[in-house]
């Protein structure tokens, strides 16, 4: 690029850091939470936990207890064990809106499928079926984990982890050695794994004796000794295959972290915090982390769903409203879909336009837009509602840069935003930009990590009136 006009408009918030500090030590704590919580269920289970033990009440057993909410309340919802929510009840009524800030929790993925354990030719393996927008060649030859939960008859789950301590073996999905990939060479990328070679290596001990498949009988004794599970277990259980190991600092300066799904988590958590952090807002805030988003928020722990306007019920049937009091508290709310977007990639700049597209380093995107093609699928933000939160971020000096999803008709992509903007509430995309999104590795900048959580904790304290911009 010739005279930078992005750069001009959107410096690195590396210049403007005074306390660097304070960004290093935020992105330790990021990175601790995202090598820990790897699947949906472990974010909910943790948030909920950590919030627990600052003081959030269960809203269900408040409503059940037919209590009453005030202003400094704090409460928190858990469904399906994916989606959990959290409020921090504000001075104004509810009828006035929320401020919500709203991500996904689940990742692309691998998941075992119901039948997943077979023997072929003197190995066990497993069947998978991945889940989400994956680069399937992506996933083979590196050490995976298995996460997840079992339902045995009867309701007793048994929940599993694999391959994260340094002591665990870790599951592995081969690939053609070099040397006899002349043929696959030949194959579009897109085809060059098949679904159908998603198969982990689980095992190659065979039984004593000349008992046939006697390396999966093997294999079903271990699980059955170790974990309890039966192989009919497989058809009531949720085990998801994810990258093994945790995050790391990258680059030589230490300034990036290299981490399998940040795609979350990496709104997830300086959301989470904002939250934590904030005591009596003027309007009620909330953080919500559901499921589903990257297979298009279907099911009851999706955005799709009327998980949103359940809960709010509860909070204005808590404070004394009715059904109108909670579809004026939705219609009133302002969201910010936290959801990350792409960063310009110096390694391959022809996929994006570069005074469109976010950088690593300058703060948290704000992307009118998601979409694919002529904007399909996009919620589009309104220019009113941009500038009502430019002007928040600008207030508390934030870092912040504009984005999107790289270049015109090359692909595109989609978030939880069109589903929260049915209610009438007003609804913008902003996260953090990464680079090599959706790979078993994606790589963010801790600047933008500190910057977004500055930013998501001065949206949630704001007592901006979103009335005024609308004229
Ligand atoms: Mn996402
Ligand atoms: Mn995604």
């Amino acid at each position: 690029m010739s005279k930078n006009s992005f750069a001009d408009l959107y410096p690195s918030a590396w210049k403007g850091t005074a306390d660097r500090s304070a960004v290093m030590a935020f992105a330790k704590d990021y990175r601790e939470f995202v090598s820990r919580c790897k699947t949906e269920r472990e974010t909910a289970a943790e948030t909920v936990r950590a919030a627990r033990e600052a003081g959030f009440r269960d809203l269900d057993e408040l409503c059940a207890a037919g209590a009453a909410l005030k202003a400094g309340d704090k409460v928190y919802v858990m469904r399906q064990n994916k989606a959990a929510a959290f409020f921090v009840i504000g001075e104004r009524p509810l009828t006035d809106g929320l401020r919500l800030i709203c991500s996904h929790a689940d990742a692309p993925r691998l998941d075992l499928r119901p039948n997943p354990l077979y023997e072929k030719d003197g190995m066990a393996l497993m069947k998978t079926h991945y889940y989400g927008g994956i680069k399937k060649y992506q996933w083979t030859a590196v050490p995976l984990a298995l996460h997840g939960v079992a339902v045995k008859k009867g309701g007793e789950r048994v929940s599993v982890v694999i391959g994260e301590d340094a002591n665990d073996p870790v599951l592995y999905i081969s690939d053609l050695p070099a040397h006899l990939a002349a043929d696959q060479y030949k194959k579009k990328l897109a085809d060059g794994i098949a679904g159908e070679e998603l198969n982990l290596i689980v095992g190659s001990i065979p039984l004593d004796g000349d008992k046939a498949e006697g390396v999966k009988a093997a294999i079903l004794g271990l699980l059955k000794e170790k974990y309890c599970i039966d192989e009919k277990d497989f058809a009531s259980a949720e085990f998801e295959i994810v990258p093994a190991g945790g995050a790391r600092d990258a680059g030589l300066d230490a300034s990036l972290i290299a981490s399998y799904a940040h795609d979350d988590r990496i709104c997830v958590y300086p959301a989470f915090r904002s939250l934590l952090e904030t005591e009596r807002p003027a309007f009620t805030s909330g953080v919500l982390f559901v499921d589903k988003e990257e297979v298009g928020s279907q099911g009851n722990s999706g955005m799709n769903s009327h998980l949103m306007e359940n809960i709010v019920s509860r909070l204005v049937r808590l404070s004394g409203g009715d059904l109108f009091d909670r579809d004026a508290a939705l219609e009133n709310s302002v969201l910010l879909s936290a959801d990350v977007c792409v960063g310009y990639d110096p390694n391959f700049p022809s996929a994006f336009e570069p005074n469109n597209t976010a950088r690593l380093g300058s703060g948290p995107v704000l992307m009118k837009y998601a979409g694919a093609r002529g904007k399909s699928g996009a919620n589009d933000a309104s220019a009113e509602l941009m500038a009502f939160v430019r002007d928040i971020f600008d207030e508390a000096g934030v870092s912040w840069q504009i984005g999107g999803m790289g270049r015109i008709d090359l692909g595109g992509g989609g978030t939880i935003a069109p589903f929260a903007a049915k209610y009438g509430m007003q609804v913008l995309d902003c996260g953090v930009a990464l680079l090599s999104m959706h790979a078993p590795c994606e790589l963010a900048s801790k600047a933008d990590i500190y910057e977004t959580y500055r930013g998501y904790k001065a949206f949630l304290n704001s007592a901006a009136e979103m009335k005024k911009y609308l004229g």
